[in-house]
Protein backbone atom coordinates (compact mmCIF):
# COMPACT_ATOMS: atom_id res chain seq x y z
CA UNK A 1 0.00 0.00 0.00
CA UNK A 2 1.37 4.03 -0.47
CA UNK A 3 -0.56 6.52 0.27
CA UNK A 4 -0.37 9.57 -2.24
CA UNK A 5 0.72 13.31 -0.70
CA UNK A 6 1.23 16.46 -1.52
CA UNK A 7 0.37 16.53 -4.93
CA UNK A 8 -0.54 13.41 -5.26
CA UNK A 9 -3.62 13.38 -3.17
CA UNK A 10 -4.92 16.22 -5.68
CA UNK A 11 -5.79 14.53 -8.70
CA UNK A 12 -9.21 14.40 -9.53
CA UNK A 13 -11.29 11.08 -11.12
CA UNK A 14 -11.74 10.54 -14.96
CA UNK A 15 -13.68 7.94 -16.69
CA UNK A 16 -10.91 8.43 -19.48
CA UNK A 17 -7.43 9.92 -17.59
CA UNK A 18 -4.84 11.32 -19.12
CA UNK A 19 -2.67 10.89 -15.82
CA UNK A 20 -1.63 7.14 -15.11
CA UNK A 21 0.46 5.98 -11.93
CA UNK A 22 2.69 3.31 -10.79
CA UNK A 23 4.01 2.61 -7.33
CA UNK A 24 7.63 2.34 -7.44
CA UNK A 25 8.94 0.58 -4.55
CA UNK A 26 12.38 1.05 -5.22
CA UNK A 27 11.97 4.69 -3.65
CA UNK A 28 9.06 4.07 -1.52
CA UNK A 29 7.05 6.20 -4.01
CA UNK A 30 4.42 6.69 -6.45
CA UNK A 31 5.07 7.95 -10.11
CA UNK A 32 2.71 9.81 -12.10
CA UNK A 33 2.96 9.66 -16.06
CA UNK A 34 1.00 11.67 -18.81
CA UNK A 35 -0.78 8.84 -20.97
CA UNK A 36 -1.44 11.10 -23.96
CA UNK A 37 -0.82 14.90 -24.73
CA UNK A 38 -2.17 17.46 -22.98
CA UNK A 39 -3.72 20.32 -24.29
CA UNK A 40 -3.40 24.37 -22.15
CA UNK A 41 -5.41 24.32 -19.20
CA UNK A 42 -6.87 20.43 -19.24
CA UNK A 43 -7.43 19.07 -15.92
CA UNK A 44 -5.20 16.39 -14.87
CA UNK A 45 -7.10 12.96 -14.09
CA UNK A 46 -6.79 9.92 -12.84
CA UNK A 47 -8.87 6.60 -12.50
CA UNK A 48 -9.56 6.12 -9.02
CA UNK A 49 -11.05 2.58 -10.18
CA UNK A 50 -13.85 1.06 -10.75
CA UNK A 51 -15.96 1.15 -7.05
CA UNK A 52 -17.09 5.00 -7.16
CA UNK A 53 -18.17 6.67 -3.66
CA UNK A 54 -19.77 9.52 -6.01
CA UNK A 55 -21.48 9.95 -9.22
CA UNK A 56 -19.12 11.03 -11.58
CA UNK A 57 -19.85 14.09 -13.70
CA UNK A 58 -20.02 12.56 -17.78
CA UNK A 59 -16.72 14.29 -19.41
CA UNK A 60 -17.61 13.96 -22.55
CA UNK A 61 -20.47 16.02 -22.09
CA UNK A 62 -17.90 19.12 -20.59
CA UNK A 63 -16.29 20.92 -23.45
CA UNK A 64 -13.72 23.48 -22.97
CA UNK A 65 -15.26 26.76 -24.61
CA UNK A 66 -13.45 27.85 -27.76
CA UNK A 67 -14.29 31.20 -29.11
CA UNK A 68 -13.13 32.06 -32.88
CA UNK A 69 -12.41 35.77 -33.46
CA UNK A 70 -15.54 37.86 -33.91
CA UNK A 71 -15.86 41.09 -36.38
CA UNK A 72 -18.61 42.86 -34.71
CA UNK A 73 -15.93 43.52 -31.58
CA UNK A 74 -13.34 44.61 -34.79
CA UNK A 75 -12.77 48.18 -35.36
CA UNK A 76 -13.35 51.43 -34.20
CA UNK A 77 -13.76 51.08 -30.22
CA UNK A 78 -15.19 54.14 -29.97
CA UNK A 79 -17.99 54.07 -32.84
CA UNK A 80 -21.46 53.47 -31.19
CA UNK A 81 -23.48 50.08 -32.23
CA UNK A 82 -27.09 50.17 -33.37
CA UNK A 83 -28.97 48.73 -30.99
CA UNK A 84 -30.61 46.35 -33.17
CA UNK A 85 -26.95 45.23 -33.98
CA UNK A 86 -26.00 45.01 -30.25
CA UNK A 87 -25.06 40.98 -29.14
CA UNK A 88 -28.38 41.10 -26.52
CA UNK A 89 -31.67 42.11 -26.18
CA UNK A 90 -32.56 45.00 -23.96
CA UNK A 91 -35.59 43.93 -21.38
CA UNK A 92 -37.29 47.30 -20.75
CA UNK A 93 -37.63 47.71 -17.17
CA UNK A 94 -39.21 51.23 -16.65
CA UNK A 95 -42.98 51.34 -15.79
CA UNK A 96 -45.52 50.40 -18.51
CA UNK A 97 -47.21 53.81 -19.01
CA UNK A 98 -45.18 56.95 -17.33
CA UNK A 99 -46.95 59.27 -19.30
CA UNK A 100 -50.17 58.42 -17.99
CA UNK A 101 -48.87 58.58 -14.33
CA UNK A 102 -47.64 61.99 -14.91
CA UNK A 103 -51.01 63.54 -15.73
CA UNK A 104 -52.58 62.61 -12.19
CA UNK A 105 -49.52 63.33 -9.67
CA UNK A 106 -45.91 64.27 -9.88
CA UNK A 107 -44.18 61.77 -8.05
CA UNK A 108 -40.94 63.24 -5.52
CA UNK A 109 -38.73 61.46 -3.91
CA UNK A 110 -36.21 63.35 -0.90
CA UNK A 111 -32.66 64.53 -1.78
CA UNK A 112 -29.70 65.63 0.23
CA UNK A 113 -28.49 69.26 -1.54
CA UNK A 114 -25.64 71.51 0.03
CA UNK A 115 -25.98 75.39 -0.57
CA UNK A 116 -22.43 76.49 -2.26
CA UNK A 117 -22.55 80.21 -1.78
CA UNK A 118 -19.28 80.82 -3.71
CA UNK A 119 -19.37 80.46 -7.34
CA UNK A 120 -15.94 79.27 -7.42
CA UNK A 121 -16.85 75.95 -5.29
CA UNK A 122 -18.85 74.77 -7.63
CA UNK A 123 -16.64 73.25 -9.91
CA UNK A 124 -14.15 71.83 -7.23
CA UNK A 125 -17.76 70.77 -5.98
CA UNK A 126 -18.70 69.04 -8.95
CA UNK A 127 -15.19 67.61 -8.98
CA UNK A 128 -15.12 65.96 -5.65
CA UNK A 129 -19.18 64.52 -6.72
CA UNK A 130 -17.92 62.34 -9.36
CA UNK A 131 -14.97 60.11 -7.15
CA UNK A 132 -17.66 60.61 -3.95
CA UNK A 133 -19.07 57.36 -4.58
CA UNK A 134 -22.54 59.54 -4.51
CA UNK A 135 -23.35 59.64 -8.20
CA UNK A 136 -25.64 57.12 -9.86
CA UNK A 137 -28.23 56.72 -11.55
CA UNK A 138 -31.00 57.28 -9.72
CA UNK A 139 -30.83 61.02 -9.88
CA UNK A 140 -29.39 61.11 -13.71
CA UNK A 141 -32.77 62.14 -14.44
CA UNK A 142 -32.12 66.18 -12.59
CA UNK A 143 -29.86 68.84 -13.05
CA UNK A 144 -26.95 68.69 -10.33
CA UNK A 145 -27.48 72.16 -9.41
CA UNK A 146 -30.35 74.87 -9.06
CA UNK A 147 -29.38 78.68 -9.05
CA UNK A 148 -31.68 80.80 -7.10
CA UNK A 149 -31.11 84.13 -9.39
CA UNK A 150 -31.96 86.36 -6.73
CA UNK A 151 -29.62 85.50 -4.09
CA UNK A 152 -27.35 84.30 -6.59
CA UNK A 153 -27.03 81.03 -4.26
CA UNK A 154 -26.20 77.59 -6.24
CA UNK A 155 -27.37 74.73 -4.59
CA UNK A 156 -26.14 71.23 -5.26
CA UNK A 157 -27.36 68.21 -6.02
CA UNK A 158 -25.69 65.09 -3.65
CA UNK A 159 -27.87 61.96 -3.32
CA UNK A 160 -31.51 60.84 -2.36
CA UNK A 161 -32.00 60.34 0.93
CA UNK A 162 -32.69 56.82 -0.09
CA UNK A 163 -29.01 55.98 -0.94
CA UNK A 164 -27.78 57.74 2.12
CA UNK A 165 -30.21 57.65 5.43
CA UNK A 166 -27.82 60.47 6.71
CA UNK A 167 -26.37 63.60 5.76
CA UNK A 168 -23.64 62.76 3.04
CA UNK A 169 -20.36 63.56 4.31
CA UNK A 170 -18.74 66.61 2.37
CA UNK A 171 -15.33 67.69 1.98
CA UNK A 172 -13.55 69.46 5.12
CA UNK A 173 -11.62 71.45 3.38
CA UNK A 174 -14.90 73.30 1.86
CA UNK A 175 -16.07 75.17 4.92
CA UNK A 176 -19.94 74.26 3.42
CA UNK A 177 -23.60 74.65 5.39
CA UNK A 178 -24.73 71.16 6.49
CA UNK A 179 -26.51 69.48 3.52
CA UNK A 180 -30.61 69.74 3.75
CA UNK A 181 -33.32 67.40 2.85
CA UNK A 182 -35.67 68.44 -0.52
CA UNK A 183 -38.07 66.98 -2.51
CA UNK A 184 -37.37 66.37 -6.27
CA UNK A 185 -39.22 64.54 -9.51
CA UNK A 186 -39.12 61.15 -9.51
CA UNK A 187 -38.65 60.38 -12.81
CA UNK A 188 -37.76 62.52 -15.89
CA UNK A 189 -39.98 64.85 -17.48
CA UNK A 190 -41.73 63.61 -20.63
CA UNK A 191 -44.19 67.07 -21.54
CA UNK A 192 -43.20 70.61 -21.76
CA UNK A 193 -45.73 71.05 -19.40
CA UNK A 194 -44.27 68.54 -17.08
CA UNK A 195 -40.60 70.42 -17.24
CA UNK A 196 -42.48 73.33 -15.92
CA UNK A 197 -43.90 72.05 -12.73
CA UNK A 198 -40.94 69.78 -11.74
CA UNK A 199 -38.60 72.56 -12.94
CA UNK A 200 -40.36 74.63 -10.19
CA UNK A 201 -38.97 71.68 -7.73
CA UNK A 202 -35.91 71.21 -9.09
CA UNK A 203 -34.15 71.35 -12.71
CA UNK A 204 -35.21 68.44 -14.59
CA UNK A 205 -33.80 66.60 -17.73
CA UNK A 206 -36.53 67.05 -20.26
CA UNK A 207 -36.82 63.36 -22.40
CA UNK A 208 -39.75 63.79 -24.17
CA UNK A 209 -39.23 60.46 -26.16
CA UNK A 210 -39.26 57.12 -24.00
CA UNK A 211 -38.24 54.88 -26.81
CA UNK A 212 -34.70 54.89 -27.81
CA UNK A 213 -33.78 55.72 -24.52
CA UNK A 214 -31.01 53.17 -23.53
CA UNK A 215 -27.60 53.94 -23.40
CA UNK A 216 -25.36 53.28 -26.44
CA UNK A 217 -23.02 50.67 -26.37
CA UNK A 218 -19.40 51.60 -27.77
CA UNK A 219 -17.76 48.79 -30.16
CA UNK A 220 -15.00 48.81 -27.16
CA UNK A 221 -17.67 48.31 -24.32
CA UNK A 222 -18.92 45.20 -26.72
CA UNK A 223 -16.00 43.40 -26.65
CA UNK A 224 -15.31 44.17 -23.06
CA UNK A 225 -18.99 42.58 -22.53
CA UNK A 226 -17.86 39.65 -24.46
CA UNK A 227 -14.98 38.92 -22.58
CA UNK A 228 -16.79 38.38 -19.63
CA UNK A 229 -19.15 36.12 -21.28
CA UNK A 230 -16.18 34.22 -22.00
CA UNK A 231 -15.08 34.01 -18.61
CA UNK A 232 -18.37 33.14 -17.47
CA UNK A 233 -18.21 30.22 -19.76
CA UNK A 234 -15.04 29.24 -18.90
CA UNK A 235 -15.66 29.08 -15.18
CA UNK A 236 -19.23 27.20 -15.99
CA UNK A 237 -16.99 24.36 -17.44
CA UNK A 238 -14.71 24.63 -15.11
CA UNK A 239 -17.40 24.11 -11.95
CA UNK A 240 -19.32 21.87 -13.66
CA UNK A 241 -16.40 19.56 -14.01
CA UNK A 242 -16.23 19.83 -10.08
CA UNK A 243 -19.83 18.57 -9.86
CA UNK A 244 -21.70 22.20 -9.15
CA UNK A 245 -24.47 23.69 -11.21
CA UNK A 246 -22.94 25.35 -14.03
CA UNK A 247 -24.02 28.65 -12.81
CA UNK A 248 -21.76 31.66 -12.70
CA UNK A 249 -21.87 35.84 -11.64
CA UNK A 250 -19.16 37.79 -12.99
CA UNK A 251 -18.30 41.46 -11.76
CA UNK A 252 -15.59 42.85 -14.21
CA UNK A 253 -13.40 46.09 -13.79
CA UNK A 254 -15.89 48.62 -15.38
CA UNK A 255 -15.10 50.16 -18.88
CA UNK A 256 -15.55 53.29 -18.19
CA UNK A 257 -12.66 55.10 -16.35
CA UNK A 258 -14.76 57.33 -14.86
CA UNK A 259 -16.35 54.90 -13.31
CA UNK A 260 -13.81 52.35 -12.51
CA UNK A 261 -12.80 55.86 -10.51
CA UNK A 262 -15.62 56.10 -9.20
CA UNK A 263 -16.51 52.83 -8.09
CA UNK A 264 -12.92 52.08 -6.75
CA UNK A 265 -13.16 48.38 -7.87
CA UNK A 266 -9.51 47.52 -9.23
CA UNK A 267 -10.01 43.85 -9.55
CA UNK A 268 -12.65 41.50 -11.35
CA UNK A 269 -14.94 39.26 -9.24
CA UNK A 270 -16.18 35.65 -10.19
CA UNK A 271 -17.97 34.16 -8.52
CA UNK A 272 -20.04 30.23 -8.83
CA UNK A 273 -22.98 28.52 -7.50
CA UNK A 274 -22.15 26.46 -4.42
CA UNK A 275 -24.73 24.86 -3.50
CA UNK A 276 -23.39 21.49 -4.18
CA UNK A 277 -20.27 21.62 -2.40
CA UNK A 278 -21.07 23.53 0.75
CA UNK A 279 -24.87 21.77 1.12
CA UNK A 280 -26.14 25.69 1.66
CA UNK A 281 -29.30 26.14 -0.18
CA UNK A 282 -28.16 30.25 -0.44
CA UNK A 283 -25.19 29.83 -1.96
CA UNK A 284 -26.14 31.00 -5.26
CA UNK A 285 -23.62 32.69 -7.60
CA UNK A 286 -25.26 36.14 -7.69
CA UNK A 287 -25.23 36.09 -3.74
CA UNK A 288 -21.32 35.07 -3.43
CA UNK A 289 -20.81 37.40 -5.79
CA UNK A 290 -22.50 40.21 -3.57
CA UNK A 291 -20.36 38.80 -1.14
CA UNK A 292 -17.13 38.89 -2.64
CA UNK A 293 -17.66 42.83 -3.61
CA UNK A 294 -18.58 43.49 0.20
CA UNK A 295 -15.53 41.55 1.21
CA UNK A 296 -13.34 42.91 -1.33
CA UNK A 297 -14.71 46.63 -0.42
CA UNK A 298 -14.11 46.05 3.13
CA UNK A 299 -10.49 45.15 2.65
CA UNK A 300 -9.61 48.06 0.22
CA UNK A 301 -11.76 50.31 2.54
CA UNK A 302 -8.90 52.99 3.76
CA UNK A 303 -9.32 56.65 4.43
CA UNK A 304 -9.43 57.50 0.44
CA UNK A 305 -12.27 55.56 -0.12
CA UNK A 306 -14.33 56.40 3.11
CA UNK A 307 -14.96 60.44 2.84
CA UNK A 308 -14.26 62.45 5.89
CA UNK A 309 -17.59 62.55 8.53
CA UNK A 310 -19.21 66.02 9.54
CA UNK A 311 -17.16 67.21 12.83
CA UNK A 312 -20.74 67.08 14.37
CA UNK A 313 -20.91 63.11 13.90
CA UNK A 314 -21.28 62.27 17.42
CA UNK A 315 -19.04 58.25 16.40
CA UNK A 316 -16.07 60.80 15.57
CA UNK A 317 -12.97 61.28 18.29
CA UNK A 318 -10.88 63.85 18.84
CA UNK A 319 -7.68 61.88 17.52
CA UNK A 320 -9.48 61.78 13.95
CA UNK A 321 -8.91 58.03 14.08
CA UNK A 322 -12.09 56.38 11.83
CA UNK A 323 -13.94 53.42 13.86
CA UNK A 324 -15.40 50.87 11.39
CA UNK A 325 -18.80 52.24 12.11
CA UNK A 326 -17.97 55.50 10.78
CA UNK A 327 -17.98 54.28 7.61
CA UNK A 328 -20.77 54.90 5.30
CA UNK A 329 -23.43 52.41 6.67
CA UNK A 330 -23.34 49.23 4.28
CA UNK A 331 -21.84 51.26 1.37
CA UNK A 332 -19.25 48.60 0.89
CA UNK A 333 -21.43 46.01 -0.20
CA UNK A 334 -23.29 48.31 -2.87
CA UNK A 335 -22.93 47.33 -6.74
CA UNK A 336 -23.38 50.77 -7.74
CA UNK A 337 -22.75 51.64 -11.27
CA UNK A 338 -21.47 47.76 -11.56
CA UNK A 339 -22.85 45.49 -14.22
CA UNK A 340 -23.40 42.12 -13.30
CA UNK A 341 -22.30 39.26 -15.87
CA UNK A 342 -24.66 36.04 -15.80
CA UNK A 343 -24.80 32.76 -17.02
CA UNK A 344 -28.16 32.75 -15.87
CA UNK A 345 -31.39 34.47 -15.42
CA UNK A 346 -31.35 35.04 -11.33
CA UNK A 347 -34.37 33.72 -9.31
CA UNK A 348 -36.43 36.08 -7.09
CA UNK A 349 -34.15 35.98 -4.61
CA UNK A 350 -30.97 37.35 -6.06
CA UNK A 351 -32.72 39.54 -8.57
CA UNK A 352 -34.21 41.31 -5.75
CA UNK A 353 -30.56 41.23 -4.06
CA UNK A 354 -29.14 42.53 -7.05
CA UNK A 355 -31.85 45.06 -6.56
CA UNK A 356 -31.03 45.88 -2.91
CA UNK A 357 -27.45 46.44 -3.97
CA UNK A 358 -27.96 49.07 -6.49
CA UNK A 359 -26.30 47.03 -9.44
CA UNK A 360 -26.03 49.04 -12.55
CA UNK A 361 -27.60 46.21 -14.93
CA UNK A 362 -27.34 42.60 -15.49
CA UNK A 363 -26.30 40.81 -18.62
CA UNK A 364 -27.59 37.18 -18.76
CA UNK A 365 -27.26 34.32 -21.43
CA UNK A 366 -29.69 31.42 -20.20
CA UNK A 367 -33.77 32.65 -19.18
CA UNK A 368 -34.82 30.74 -16.58
CA UNK A 369 -38.77 30.06 -17.73
CA UNK A 370 -39.85 28.84 -14.36
CA UNK A 371 -37.87 30.59 -11.88
CA UNK A 372 -36.27 33.88 -13.05
CA UNK A 373 -36.88 37.18 -11.57
CA UNK A 374 -35.50 39.07 -14.27
CA UNK A 375 -38.45 38.78 -17.29
CA UNK A 376 -39.76 35.02 -16.89
CA UNK A 377 -41.78 34.49 -14.10
CA UNK A 378 -41.13 38.23 -12.57
CA UNK A 379 -38.97 41.15 -13.19
CA UNK A 380 -38.45 42.57 -9.85
CA UNK A 381 -36.73 46.01 -10.69
CA UNK A 382 -40.21 46.49 -12.68
CA UNK A 383 -42.10 45.65 -9.39
CA UNK A 384 -44.07 49.35 -8.51
CA UNK A 385 -42.71 50.97 -5.48
CA UNK A 386 -39.16 49.59 -5.73
CA UNK A 387 -36.99 52.60 -5.03
CA UNK A 388 -34.51 51.03 -7.52
CA UNK A 389 -34.55 50.00 -11.32
CA UNK A 390 -31.69 48.65 -12.51
CA UNK A 391 -31.19 47.64 -17.11
CA UNK A 392 -31.71 43.75 -17.79
CA UNK A 393 -30.48 42.41 -21.23
CA UNK A 394 -30.30 38.95 -22.32
CA UNK A 395 -27.26 37.85 -24.20
CA UNK A 396 -28.50 36.93 -27.94
CA UNK A 397 -27.90 32.70 -28.36
CA UNK A 398 -24.56 32.07 -30.25
CA UNK A 399 -23.70 35.50 -30.82
CA UNK A 400 -19.96 35.77 -30.68
CA UNK A 401 -19.77 31.78 -29.70
CA UNK A 402 -21.74 32.70 -26.55
CA UNK A 403 -24.21 30.24 -26.02
CA UNK A 404 -26.48 28.56 -23.33
CA UNK A 405 -24.72 25.09 -24.81
CA UNK A 406 -23.32 23.63 -21.75
CA UNK A 407 -24.97 25.59 -19.44
CA UNK A 408 -28.37 23.45 -18.64
CA UNK A 409 -29.90 22.77 -15.24
CA UNK A 410 -33.19 21.47 -13.87
CA UNK A 411 -35.72 23.82 -15.52
CA UNK A 412 -37.03 24.03 -11.87
CA UNK A 413 -33.85 25.14 -10.29
CA UNK A 414 -33.20 28.91 -9.01
CA UNK A 415 -30.02 30.03 -10.47
ZN1 LIG B 1 -30.54 32.85 -7.00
Amino acid sequence: MALALGLGSLFNHSDSPNVSFSIDADTDSIRYTTSRAVLPDEELCIFYGDNLWFDPVDMKSIQNPTFETWQLVEGDPDEIIPEDKLPFVRIKTTPDDPEEEELFTIQTVEAWVVDVPDQRQIATMLRWLRTSGLEDSSVSHLKRIRKNQSSNISTLLLCLTSNSADPPALPNDMELPAPYVVRVPKLVALTQASLKLKSSLWPTNYAPKRKGEFEGWSRGKVRWAWEAMKTVLREATSIKRNGEHPIVAYVPEPYDEAIKEATQMQKAILAHDTRRTTSHPLRHATLNAIRAVADYRAATGDEETVPPLDNDSPSSNLTGVKEPEERRNGSHYLLTSLTVFLSHEPCIMCSMALLHSRVKEIIYITPMKKTGGCGSIACIPKLEGVNHRYGISRWKDGEGGISMEGLEVDEGEDA
